[in-house]
C-alpha cells in the first residue's frame, strides 16, 4: 500500500491515542478493567473494519495498513489487545463461511454492531498439541452439541460471537489427527447461561482472558464454518495474519521502550552528568534499536507477501519471533535505564515490560516457532 496512505492513516491513530494517556491505561490496568472508551474510539474511527472488504461495509484495506494501525497503538503507549482480534478473527468467516453468512455478521462487524474477538481453541489438556483437543461437537438433528473446555479465551466476556474449533469426529477414527476438527461461529448471547459458562482469569496483565466452559450447549447445525471436518485447515490459514499483526504490535511496543528509555536517560543526571552519556547505558538501548529495526523488515516482508496472496508461513512465524524478542529487549533496557522509577507505575514502564512478554508464548510460543522453521524451512526431523 501506498507508503502516503499509511503515514496518514498512522497520523489517525496517533491523534486518537492521545486521548488516552499513561493514567488511563494506569487506571484499567490496576481494576483490571476493559478499556471500553479506547475500543469504542477505534470502533467509531472504523480502524477495526480496516481488513473487512467494502462490499461487506468494511474498509478493504491490506494488512500493512492493518500493520501500522496497531504498531501505532502500541507505540502510543497504548495497547491494542483488548480489540485486536476484532480486525482479524472475522478472516475465518470470510475466507471459509458461505455467503449467508457473510453477509448476515459481517457488515455488523464492520460497524461494531457485533463484536467477534473471541477465538476458542487453546484447551487447558491439550496445549500447543491443538490437534489433541478434546472439546466436542456432536450432530444431532438441526443442532450440534457442544461439551468440553477452552482456556485463555481472551476478550469473551466483551464479545457476542466466538470462533470455536471442536472435535466432530473422534481422533482414532480418521486419518491424520488434523483431520476431524471443525470450526463453528458461536452466537455467546445465546449461549452464556445455556451450557456456555465463562470464569475470567486473572493475569499478569490486564487482558481480559477467560476460561470457558461447554456444558450441553446446544448451538444452530449452520453455526458450522465451511465443510465439516476440516476446521484446523480453516484455523490455520488465519494464523499467520494474527501473528504479522502481533508483530507489528510488538514493533510498536519496542519504538515505545526505545523512545522512552532515549528520553529518559538524556536528561536523567547521575555523578554530574547525563546518564545516557555512559556506553553501559547506551549500548543495550542502541542493540535494541538495531533488532527492531531488522524486526520490522521481517514483518514489512510478510505482509508484501501476504497481501500478493504468497505462502507467507515462515515469515510470519518469523517476524512474531524476532519482533517480540525486539521488544523485549528493548523492554530490559528502557526498564535498565530507569533505574528504580522503571518500577514505579506513573512511567508506565513496568506496566508495558509485562504487557510485551506475552508474545513470546501467545498465540505461539518461541520454541514452537523454531521447530517449525526446523522443520519446514530446514528439512529436519520432526521433533514432537
Ligand atoms: C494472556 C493470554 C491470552 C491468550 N489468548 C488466547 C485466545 O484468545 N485464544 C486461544 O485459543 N488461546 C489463547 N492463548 C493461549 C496461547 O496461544 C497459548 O498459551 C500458547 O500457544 C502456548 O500454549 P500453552 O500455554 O498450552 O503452553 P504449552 O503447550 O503447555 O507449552 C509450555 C511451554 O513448553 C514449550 N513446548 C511445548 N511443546 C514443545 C515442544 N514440542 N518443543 C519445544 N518446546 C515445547 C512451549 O514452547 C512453552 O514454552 C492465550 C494465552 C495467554 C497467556
Amino acid at each position: 500500500m501506498d507508503k502516503e496512505v499509511i503515514e496518514q492513516i498512522s497520523q489517525t491513530v496517533r491523534q486518537l491515542c492521545e486521548k488516552f494517556p499513561g493514567t488511563y491505561w494506569q487506571e484499567k490496568d490496576r481494576d483490571r478493567a476493559y478499556p471500553t472508551e479506547f475500543v469504542n474510539a477505534l470502533t467509531e474511527a472504523g480502524l477495526l473494519a480496516s481488513l473487512i472488504p467494502e462490499e461487506y461495509g468494511g474498509a478493504g484495506l491490506p494488512l500493512s495498513v492493518a500493520s501500522a494501525i496497531l504498531e501505532e497503538i502500541h507505540a502510543a503507549g497504548c495497547n491494542g489487545a483488548a480489540c485486536h482480534a476484532q480486525m482479524y478473527t472475522m478472516g475465518t468467516l470470510l475466507r471459509h463461511g458461505n455467503e449467508e453468512q457473510r453477509r448476515e455478521y459481517l457488515p455488523k462487524i464492520a460497524t461494531g454492531e457485533l463484536r467477534l474477538q473471541a477465538f476458542g481453541v487453546t484447551e487447558p489438556t491439550a496445549g500447543t498439541d491443538t490437534t489433541s483437543i478434546s472439546t466436542t461437537a456432536i450432530r444431532d438433528g438441526d443442532e450440534y452439541v457442544i461439551n468440553g473446555q477452552k482456556v485463555w479465551t481472551s476478550r469473551a466476556e466483551y464479545s457476542d460471537l466466538m470462533i470455536l474449533l471442536a472435535r466432530t469426529t473422534p481422533k482414532d477414527q480418521v486419518r491424520k489427527r488434523s483431520e476431524g476438527l471443525s470450526v463453528f461461529l458461536v452466537d455467546m448471547r445465546k449461549a452464556v447461561g445455556n451450557g456456555m459458562t465463562i470464569r475470567p482469569i486473572r493475569t499478569m496483565i490486564n487482558h481480559a482472558t477467560t476460561e470457558v466452559f461447554f456444558d450441553d450447549l446446544r448451538i444452530p447445525a449452520d453455526s458450522l464454518i465451511g465443510e465439516e471436518g476440516r476446521g484446523f485447515k480453516y484455523i490455520l490459514t488465519g494464523m499467520n495474519a494474527e501473528r504479522i499483526l502481533i508483530a507489528s504490535e510488538c514493533i510498536g511496543d519496542a519504538r515505545w521502550f526505545i523512545d522512552t528509555a532515549s528520553d529518559y536517560v538524556r536528561d536523567r543526571q547521575v555523578f554530574g552528568r547525563p546518564i545516557g552519556q555512559n556506553q553501559g547505558v547506551q549500548f543495550p538501548i542502541a542493540r535494541s534499536y538495531a533488532q527492531t529495526q531488522a524486526a520490522k523488515l521481517m514483518v514489512e516482508k510478510a505482509y508484501s507477501l501476504y497481501d500478493a496472496g504468497a505462502a507467507c508461513g515462515a515469515e510470519a512465524n518469523m517476524c512474531k519471533m524476532l519482533a517480540s524478542e525486539a521488544s523485549w529487549a528493548a523492554g530490559e533496557a528502557c526498564l535498565q535505564s530507569h533505574g528504580g522509577f522503571g518500577f514505579a507505575e506513573e512511567y508506565d514502564v513496568e506496566r508495558k515490560f509485562r504487557e510485551t512478554r506475552l508474545y513470546q508464548i501467545a498465540p505461539i510460543s518461541t520454541n514452537l516457532i523454531l521447530s517449525f522453521l526446523a522443520e519446514h524451512e530446514l528439512n529436519l526431523p520432526r521433533s514432537y
